[in-house]
Formats: structure tokens, sequence, C-alpha cells
């Protein structure tokens, strides 16, 4: 899909400050059209979550896209390439919907998931290129 944007999410809950002010709405054009899907997805099923909430005042801000600069930045992270994301969900755990997902992982909502990081308190998933299903520990 070309040029998809978030239905439930603003592009500012996806970068961080720098990258909004440096780039507004093209900073959609950073974010990999797949991993925007699955965070509708997400939404859609779970209900209220949390990405990045810096513009409100929150402390979250790097738990979308990570640029050169930013804290938590490192190379290679799939946060880098803009294929990863760390939702916090308000009506459920991350371990649930690990879990969902490890059961269920053709279900549609997890279609393009095919890494996620194990025993965190929030749920990374992301797009990368690789025999599916990985999963790694922090
Ligand atoms: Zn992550």
């Amino acid at each position: 899909m070309s040029n998809y944007k978030c239905n439930h999410f603003a592009i500012h809950e996806l970068v961080p400050e720098s990258v909004f002010e440096a780039r507004g709405e093209k900073a959609w054009e950073l974010l990999d059209d797949r991993m925007l899907i699955t965070l509708d997805r997400l939404r859609d099923r779970y209900g209220k979550m949390t990405i990045n909430n810096w513009y409100w005042g929150g402390s979250r801000e790097f738990s979308g896209l990570r640029v050169f600069g930013c804290p938590y930045f490192s190379p290679y992270s799939q946060h880098t390439f803009g294929r990863a994301a760390d939702p916090v969900f308000a009506e459920t755990t991350a371990e649930q919907v690990r879990q969902d997902f490890l059961n269920n992982p053709d279900d549609e909502c997890f279609e393009y998931i095919n890494s996620i990081e194990l025993g965190v308190s929030w749920f990374h998933f992301d797009t990368r290129n690789c025999t599916r299903i990985k999963t790694y520990t922090p």
C-alpha cells in the first residue's frame, strides 16, 4: 500500500520531536507502511494504546522512529529504519498481545509482524526482512 497514513495516530506519535520539527507530515515517508497498517490493526483490536506522547507533555518520545543523536539510537535497530514500534496498551498487557500473536501469527492483525521482543513491558514488533517468527530478548 502506498502513501499509508494511520487512521488512529498522528505523525507526532510516531517520531521524535526533532524529526517532527524537521519534516512535519513528510515524516510519514520515513515509516514502513506495513508497520503503520499494523498499528491501526492493533488499535482496532486492543483499544487505546500509546506510542509517543511527548507532544502532550508525556515522557515517551522514542517508541517509534529513532534517528542518529536520539537516546536509544542504534545503527541497526529496526526503529532506525521505521519498521518498529513499542506500543503500550491501556486495556491489555504487552504479554497478552505477544501470546495472542504467537498463538495465532497468521491472524490478519499480525500479518506483517515478523519479529517481536520478549519479556518487556511494551510490545516491540517489527516488519524486518527475516524468517518468520524471530523472537529475541533485550
Ligand atoms: Zn522496540
